[in-house]
């Protein structure tokens, strides 16, 4: 067929920004894809962490299609209901009073920052432009975020960089105590480092933190773009922690594979984004709005995020057999649906081989790095899918180990 796409095509006619797989998905249902050839994949990669609801759940197809009859875009001179609606539901179900909205993680991170800046700005002074950030952590590609981030073989090859940033270790208080003073204006972190290899805080680290901010008066925001909307099994990993931000950033699963991004903050902050301040042109837009919405509705019950929970212990167990039988994991680390499982010393690096092994045995997953192996399924993912998943990773490891890597 000539107008049948390859995946040569990829290598033809884009930047080889990625390595994607062999082969290309053309559909899915649930926590089921399938691909050009009509091979089936179990799917535990999420669209990394994004697909909530799986594919083509029906109540997003509805919220898709009546938007698209109805008004898809009017630019933000003009506010639309479908917006509104999201906005509420959000305000009302977490500790905002206010939200912003953008269309990606990177820019729900970049609006943050700017925010914690101008704020600090607005009431102390211009001096007061530090961010603390942290090693490892990742907070998206735009260069302010890129520059947040703690992996610096992401940001050095666009220098000169934006300045005022400081690293310290992830989850080590006390290095975070010395370099928190009166000129730091915000903390950013990950309430779990997602792409860093899935490294859950310690709460007493998230509670030093917000106590370090409110003695200093900086904002702690929290990225919970890969965290948030249900994914530990509550609708933020603040409210799992019980520990507040002022400011939160949330993306990838809110449009449940529709581009949306927002910030939550509150009444104090908030002013700081006055008129003409910061924007976007799809931001809010009715479209990513009506999706959202649906999203929301949909997994802030409590039914269903216990059974986020109950799929996390799922997992766990399951793992905890396979890996008595083939002693390839030190640990399995993670919170609901975000579970990272690190490779034993003797296969390390290994990951990105066995997530291809896995793909050939009909299994879509994540690595955080060269050495985790990272699920981050849909959150309505059934109790069969996740058996037949681990069936097909069991098989799966059980073919590298004999290939004697
Ligand atoms: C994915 C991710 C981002 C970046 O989101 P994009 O939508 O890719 O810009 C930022 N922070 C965290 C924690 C993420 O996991």
């Amino acid at each position: 067929m000539a107008n049948q796409a390859t995946r040569s095509d990829f290598d033809q006619y884009m930047t080889p920004t990625y390595a994607p797989a062999p082969f290309i998905p053309v559909s899915g249902k649930g926590s089921v894809v399938m691909d050009q050839n009509g091979k089936d994949y179990i799917d535990f990669a999420g669209g990394i962490a994004v697909n909530v609801l799986g594919h083509a759940h029906p109540k997003l197809k509805r919220a898709l299609t009546e938007q698209a009859e109805a008004l898809w875009h009017t630019g933000n001179g003009y506010t639309n209901e479908p917006i509104l609606k999201l906005a509420r539901q959000l305000v009302e179900s977490t500790f905002a009073d206010k939200v912003f909205f953008c269309n990606s993680g990177a820019e729900a991170n970049e609006a943050a920052l700017k925010l914690a800046r101008k704020y600090a700005r607005d009431h102390f002074g211009e001096h007061k432009n530090q961010i603390v950030a942290f090693n490892n952590a990742f907070h998206g590609r735009t260069l302010f975020t890129v520059s947040a981030g703690g992996q610096p073989k992401y940001s050095q090859d666009f220098a000169p960089l934006p300045g005022g940033i400081n690293h310290v270790e992830y989850n080590d208080l006390a290095a975070a105590k010395a370099v928190i003073n009166n000129n730091t204006c915000a903390v950013i972190v990950e309430p779990i480092q997602g792409e860093g290899g899935v490294i859950p805080a310690d709460t007493s680290f998230l509670q030093g933190l917000r106590k370090l901010c409110d003695e200093h008066g900086a904002a702690l925001i929290y990225d919970e773009v890969q965290t948030g909307v249900g994914r530990t099994g509550e609708l933020y990993a603040y409210m799992h922690y019980n520990v507040t931000p002022d400011i939160l950033s949330t993306a990838k699963a809110l449009g449940g594979g529709f581009p949306i991004g927002g910030i939550l903050t509150t009444d104090k902050f908030a002013p700081s984004l006055a008129i003409g301040t910061h924007g976007t042109t799809y931001g809010g837009n009715p479209m990513a709005g009506a999706i959202g919405g649906a999203v929301l509705e949909e997994v802030n019950k409590p039914q269903f995020l216990q059974a986020v929970k109950d799929r996390h212990d799922q997992f766990i167990d399951r793992m905890t057999q396979i890996n008595q039988k083939f002693d390839l994991f030190k640990t399995f680390r993670g919170v609901g649906l975000l579970i990272g499982c690190e490779l034993n010393d003797a296969h390390k690096g290994q990951a990105k081989l066995i997530s291809n092994i896995a793909a050939e045995h009909g299994l879509m997953m994540l690595i955080a790095g060269l050495d985790v192996v990272r699920f981050a399924p849909a959150l309505n993912i059934t109790a069969q899918e996740v058996d037949t998943g681990l069936d097909r990773l069991e098989a799966a490891l059980g073919a590298y180990l004999s290939q004697g890597s």
